[in-house]
């Protein structure tokens, strides 16, 4: 029997039922009509995956034995990739579409709502995520109920609460002064942001997330406008650095990106205004740019029936233009571009339609898988485990029936999904 995901709550009862459970690893065989190699950019057709238990054991060509009576998946006229990856969610958040949804509903809620934004996201073929900003926590109660087993959704790299100035988009800036209105994450002085970065590793954090400028959803916020100071920005990455986290700078303005760049931050999110120079110092210091070119089509649809002020609708049209040209900017002078897409912004679960906006403006298609697989895993640190279909690496695999090499879009709809060996859908 194939291990396909159900409930704990129904393996148990299948469990109690037949009374047996099963003893050593677990074999399977995945037959692969093409299987995309993202580390070479190269395909290789009929292969046979080898899975043991939650890992790859060996990847092999048609003439791979199979054992008479063993569990083979058929994907023969599929196209298969490693699980793909999104290196900006806010996958904890309310389920209804309105933009003022926290201001009535409790963060408990929310936290639930996460529950069932990880589903829809794991079902998109996105087997991992780096979660970038969450109030109370939430996102490590979430990471853990799904590395327990107890939820289904993607491998999450977690930041908590990202750091920000008073006022400044990390903030909360909505209602007048006597509410004390004031976000989780909030540190302004090199030493505060050092006990803010302490508290969120304390309290679980994978990396560290602040805010460098303004931004498109946040009140009074000017997206070109640098927040934080160098020395303040120099505090967060040095802590960070020191307890072995990396970081992400929200940053749309140049000044900011560059500021950012400079304090030696891992990853900068949104890089909307970038120039030749803010490219040219990310290569050079291996930073990564996290550019969200998609969801301008939803908020531009959907931002005023969903309640987003006039104010940000603004915002996100200043914006959305300039950052696709800095996604071409990027890409043609070679920088590492990294798959991210501000789920949440729209709505869960269509994380893949941001790739047919990336070969739109510039990346090749075997580039575009790239940058949601051996990129991010590189970024995440995690290119020991994920991001490949090889040996010793998670069995974390998905498929299509189209060759998303000739037509991207392919990667919207997901056909096969499976995370550490356990299969989540199969069409
Ligand atoms: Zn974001």
């Amino acid at each position: 029997m194939n291990r396909t995901y159900r409930s704990p709550l129904l393996i148990g009862l299948v469990l109690a039922i037949t009374g047996s459970t099963a003893f050593g690893a677990e074999v399977t065989y995945i037959k692969a009509g093409s299987l995309f190699d993202t580390r070479s950019g190269r395909v290789a057709r009929n292969a046979v995956i080898t899975i043991e238990d939650d890992r790859i054991r060996a990847v092999g060509g048609p003439d791979t034995p199979i054992p008479a009576g063993s569990d083979v998946i058929d994907l023969s006229s599929s196209f298969v990739m490693p699980g793909l990856m999104d290196m900006h969610t806010h996958i904890v958040g309310y389920l209804e579409r309105n933009f003022f949804a926290g201001y009535f509903q409790s963060p408990h809620r929310a936290t639930i709502g996460g529950v069932v934004n990880a589903e829809k996201t794991l079902l998109a073929g996105f087997t991992t995520v780096r979660n970038v900003g969450a109030p109370g926590y939430a996102d490590m109660a979430l990471r853990d109920a799904i590395n327990a087993g107890e939820v289904p959704g993607p491998r999450m790299a977690v930041s908590g609460p990202g750091l920000g100035i008073t006022g400044g988009h990390c903030d909360r800036n909505s209602l007048n002064h006597a509410f004390e209105e004031r976000a989780d994450g909030i540190a302004d002085g090199p030493w505060a942001v050092r006990e803010q970065v302490r508290k969120n590793v304390k309290y679980g954090a994978d990396l560290t997330k602040f805010c460098a400028t303004g931004g498109v959803f946040s009140k009074g916020t000017k997206v070109g406008a640098t927040q934080y100071t160098l020395e303040e920005m120099q505090a967060i990455v040095d802590e960070s650095h020191t307890h072995e986290r990396r970081v992400a700078a929200h940053a749309h303005g140049t000044e900011g990106i560059k500021r950012a760049i400079l304090a030696g931050v891992d990853s900068i999110e949104h890089a909307s205004f970038l120039d030749e120079e803010a490219v040219r110092m990310g290569i050079e210091r291996d930073t990564v740019f996290v550019l969200d070119i998609y969801n301008t089509e939803y908020t531009q649809e959907m931002g005023r029936a969903n309640g987003v002020p006039e104010e940000n609708l603004e915002k996100d049209r200043e914006t959305a233009d300039r950052q696709r040209q800095s996604f071409t900017l990027a890409v043609k002078m070679g920088a590492k571009v990294a798959y991210g897409t501000d789920s949440g912004v729209y709505p869960h679960g269509d994380n893949g339609r941001q790739f047919a906006w990336a070969v739109r403006s510039g990346m090749t298609p075997a580039q575009a898988i790239q940058s949601a697989t051996v990129v991010a895993a590189e970024l995440l640190g995690w290119e020991d485990r994920v991001g490949a279909v090889a040996p010793g690496y998670y069995a974390d695999i998905v498929a299509v029936d189209g060759n998303p090499l000739e037509d991207i879009s392919e990667l919207e709809d997901i056909d096969f999904v499976m995370k550490g060996g356990i299969v989540y859908k199969q069409q």
